[in-house]
């Protein structure tokens, strides 16, 4: 049994665009995954945060789903991913996003580009500690 290991990042202000992070479960190479903060609205009445999210299959096998974990450092009250075909579920500071039956079928480069959006109490300090992911088989 191996042991596991979860990375963190941590999110630096000046290495903002572009971060990478790294994904601990059995296929943990196969994604490569960076995010970026793109806005912040501290209005009382309507407070968020527009993250875009970046993912590249570059493995050549099949997978039955993706699921990737984002994880924050203050409390999450709600999330809407826009790239089609996503789960979107919250729970504390976690955000976490699964599609099924990505790249399914040898040899595909799955890829997606979008814009997640959490609803916080924080939204002026609110930061991204780590993406972990999990590519799916079987
Ligand atoms: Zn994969």
């Amino acid at each position: 049994m191996k042991n596991y290991i979860k990375p963190i990042i941590i999110d630096n202000e000046e290495l903002a665009e572009g971060v990478y992070a790294t994904g601990s479960g059995d296929h943990a190479n196969c994604w490569s995954i960076t995010y970026e903060i793109k806005q912040r609205n501290a209005n009382p009445y309507d407070p968020f945060v527009n993250i875009r999210i970046k993912g590249e299959h570059t493995a050549m096998h099949t997978s039955t789903a993706l699921e990737i974990k984002v994880l924050f450092d203050k409390e999450v009250t709600s999330a809407v991913f826009d790239f089609g075909g996503f789960d979107c579920s919250v729970s504390g500071d976690t955000v976490v996003l699964k599609r099924n039956n990505h790249a399914n079928g040898y040899g595909s480069l799955d890829k997606f580009d979008s814009n997640l959006r959490i609803v916080t109490n924080s939204p002026d300090v609110i930061n991204v500690v780590g993406i972990d992911w999990n590519c799916i088989q079987g």
